[in-house]
């Protein structure tokens, strides 16, 4: 078995142990008979998954008990439109645009409604995070938009926005449980589950009880929260083995002791490669250091051709998908729960090399 290490920015690296379970559950779980691609999402079986996976969820951060927890399907590009349309009660919310994925949510708001940017990183290519303690908010603004950790870019917004009182939503989608977070502090959470957490094909949203609406004329009823809230995210077939995989890696974080454990693990291995880059003659980080993710490590040298010499022997030296996003060139190492930090260092060490034999 030749495995990689895979700096993917999503689908993205699994923990081994997790992909080792599942591949020994394949065919026959828990005796069962049957995989778990092949039962039904009513059996009791699955609902033992469903049930264990929400539970193992709302342990982990911590969530109250006011909000619901969703598997829902679409990913966040249409989660982007969904949350506008049943949070946005008046049609008008105000968004913070940080780098390509905040941009697209507002996108989607500008179709369904009245959207305003009341902060945009787009001046500085998305190098460093706006203030975002004093935002001209409208008043009667439904929510305050923001993506916290843009993968692309490699940004993070490491202090919440002032939202004046306002609801507070946020893509969590590269950084869901990389940290603990205190949930009360927003109105929903979402997050796709193929960067951190498992296959893709789920979007978790975490959502204040309250903010589902009762009634949304001309909405269609699978892009109404409450249809999925009232229906344990049971109303149609969910993608359920890929629930089933994500409960598996909420257990792999318990087992390694939770949200507090993995910061840590994450803030290592961040630390190792931008403590590189920060000496490195070579390598530079794109983002000014305050506002750096810690789980997505964005690159360049400086040389477009250099960076392709270099994604071309990284990949031969067994670094896979170290590409930065077609949108922005250069390199990106994300460096997700999942990544040990042997991988860190392994790149880091390659790095070095690569940097001595192109001086
Ligand atoms: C990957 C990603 C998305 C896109 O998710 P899809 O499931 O492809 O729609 C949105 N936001 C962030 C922050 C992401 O990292």
């Amino acid at each position: 078995m030749a495995r990689v290490y895979n700096f993917s920015a999503g689908p993205a690296v699994l923990p081994e142990e997790v992909l080792q379970q599942a591949a020994n559950e394949m065919l026959d779980y828990e005796g069962c008979g049957m995989s778990v691609m092949e039962m039904s999402h009513r059996s009791p079986e699955f609902t033992k998954i469903i049930t264990e996976a929400e539970q193992d969820l709302r342990d982990l951060l911590d969530i109250p008990d006011n909000y619901k927890v969703l598997f829902l399907q679409g990913g966040d590009s249409l989660i982007f439109a969904s949350l506008f349309q049943n949070l946005a009660t008046n049609g008008k919310a105000d968004y913070i645009v940080t780098g390509s994925w905040s941009k697209k949510a507002l996108k989607e708001g500008q179709i369904l409604g009245d959207v305003k940017v009341v902060a945009s990183g787009e001046d500085d290519n998305f190098s460093r995070i706006p203030d975002l303690s004093d935002l001209d908010i409208r008043d009667d603004a439904s929510f305050v938009y923001m993506c916290e950790n843009e993968t692309i870019h490699g940004n993070r917004i490491h202090e919440l926005p002032n939202t004046k009182g306002h609801v507070l939503v946020a893509d969590q989608s590269s950084m869901f449980l990389s940290e603990p977070v205190d949930v009360s502090k927003y109105g929903l959470i979402h997050a796709g589950a193929q960067k951190n957490v498992g296959p893709s094909g789920v979007q978790i949203v975490i959502v204040r009880e309250d903010l589902i609406p009762d009634d949304l004329p001309g909405v269609p009823t699978m892009l109404r929260l409450k249809t999925q809230a009232d229906a344990g995210s049971l109303y149609n077939t969910p993608p359920c083995y890929g629930i089933y995989v994500c409960g598996l890696v909420f257990k792999w974080i318990k087992e390694l002791g939770g949200l507090e454990a993995m910061k840590e693990r994450n803030e290592a291995k961040a630390k190792l490669l931008y403590d590189f880059l920060d000496q490195s003659e070579l390598f530079k980080g794109t983002v000014v250091p305050e506002d750096r993710s810690i789980m997505n490590v964005p690159f360049v040298t400086g040389d477009a051709e250099l960076d392709k010499k270099f994604i071309a022997e990284a990949t031969e030296a067994g670094f896979a998908n170290i590409k930065g996003h077609r949108s922005v060139g250069g390199m990106r190492a994300s460096i997700y729960n999942a990544m040990p930090i042997e991988g860190v260092q392994a790149l880091v060490d390659f790095m070095s090399e690569f940097e001595a034999n192109n001086k």
